[in-house]
């Protein structure tokens, strides 16, 4: 708008449209004069959403989506209708409705939405089937925050009245896309009007994001995808580990300033055989005594061609048992998804999307 030699205030207008109204095309923003919208398209200008290309429906009420942006690179986005429990014990107003879920709640007014940070990931955490496309390129913060926006918009959500917790925990590292991630972070806490405190950042432990992270004042709940509870296990599973070992991991959790209440998530994906024995339990109890620290078990989902196997019932109870025992409050996330591959680990582009047609409004906000 400054360019055009208009006013904040028409920048103000623009920007209620993108993120508040969430209009699909430039020629629906009915607030800015028409000869002002011809004006933005001469100079090149378009805006609009992500695509929506397609919908896997899983029968308890998960959606996955294969979204597609304006250069025809496509991530996958999960609704959650209800929420997958992943907030629970983690000391914020998410987890009280989870816990304490008021009368009138309905899966409608409450849910999660599971969001990328890059196409594809660099990370190569073996038990991940995102991890098997590498890594294509990192989304920008509208593409980011567009896949929210599109999927509002297909349910109708109305940010206010309807309670939309979110994860960035789809395909990508969020943490080695750290300026993206936290400027989406900035659209969504701000004229998208989504509470940080409905927000959670998922990472491998990047170091360096974690630092950065420990600054801002403005900032989704951390997540750390731990997974082992010691080095050579977790070396096995994710080679990350070679870089920043758990001491270091958990030096620089430390410095992140907690809110009153607020715990540190762990998500720790149970591999039988592996890393779900009485003595990683332990071993894990000995790690995180000294940090105000919950613990999400997550079933392991099995996919095509990973030589894993899910845990056994028994082992994922005893292990449970074993870690609220030595008083660390641990949860079962809910697994979600599972028959349309939406659950944890399991997102990865099994549908291929048609070749970018020219796109008449750029698909990105
Ligand atoms: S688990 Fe997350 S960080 Fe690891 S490879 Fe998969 S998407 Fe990347």
């Amino acid at each position: 708008m400054e360019s055009l030699n208009q006013s904040a205030y028409r920048a103000r207008q623009l920007c209620e449209a993108l993120y508040v109204q969430r209009v699909p095309s430039l020629d629906q923003i009915t607030t800015l004069p028409a000869a002002l919208r011809e004006e933005l398209k001469a100079a090149g200008h378009t805006v609009g959403l992500p695509e929506l290309l397609q919908t896997a429906h899983s029968i308890d009420g998960t959606e996955r989506y294969l979204v597609r942006m304006a250069d025809g690179e496509t991530v996958e986005t999960v609704w959650m209708p209800g929420g997958d429990g992943g907030e629970r014990g983690d000391g914020t107003k998410a987890a009280e409705e989870e816990e304490h879920p008021s009368h009138d709640d309905d899966d409608y007014k409450r849910a999660t939405i599971c969001i990328s940070s890059q196409v594809g990931c660099a990370v190569n955490c073996q038990f991940c089937l995102t991890a098997k496309l590498g890594i294509r390129r990192n989304l920008t913060p509208g593409e980011i925050a567009g896949q929210v926006a599109a999927v509002l918009n297909r349910h109708n959500v109305e940010v206010g009245r309807d309670r939309i917790n979110l994860v960035f925990m789809g395909m990508g590292e969020p943490f080695l896309n750290y300026m993206s991630f936290m400027d989406a972070v900035r659209l969504l806490t701000g004229p998208m009007r989504i509470p940080e405190s409905r927000m959670t950042v998922s990472t491998s432990g990047i170091l360096p994001g974690i630092e950065q992270f420990a600054q801002e004042t403005v900032r989704p709940k951390l997540a750390v995808s731990l997974n082992a509870s010691n080095d050579i296990v977790r070396e096995s599973i994710m080679p990350i580990t070679r870089k920043w070992n758990i001491a270091a991991l958990l030096e620089a959790i430390s410095t992140v300033p907690l809110r009153p209440r607020e715990r540190i998530t762990f998500e720790y994906v149970l591999l039988g055989g592996i890393n779900d024995q009485r003595e990683h339990a332990d071993e894990l109890i000995a790690l995180l005594k000294n940090l105000r620290a919950k613990i999400n078990l997550i079933v392991w989902n099995s996919g095509p061609g990973m030589p894993f196997h899910e845990p056994t019932p028994q082992d994922v109870g005893i292990f449970q048992k074993r870690l609220r025992d030595g008083g660390i409050p641990a949860f079962i996330r809910k697994p979600r998804g599972r028959d349309i591959y939406a659950a944890c680990g399991q997102l990865k582009r099994t549908l291929e999307s048609p070749p970018p047609t020219p796109l008449i409004e750029i698909a990105t906000l």
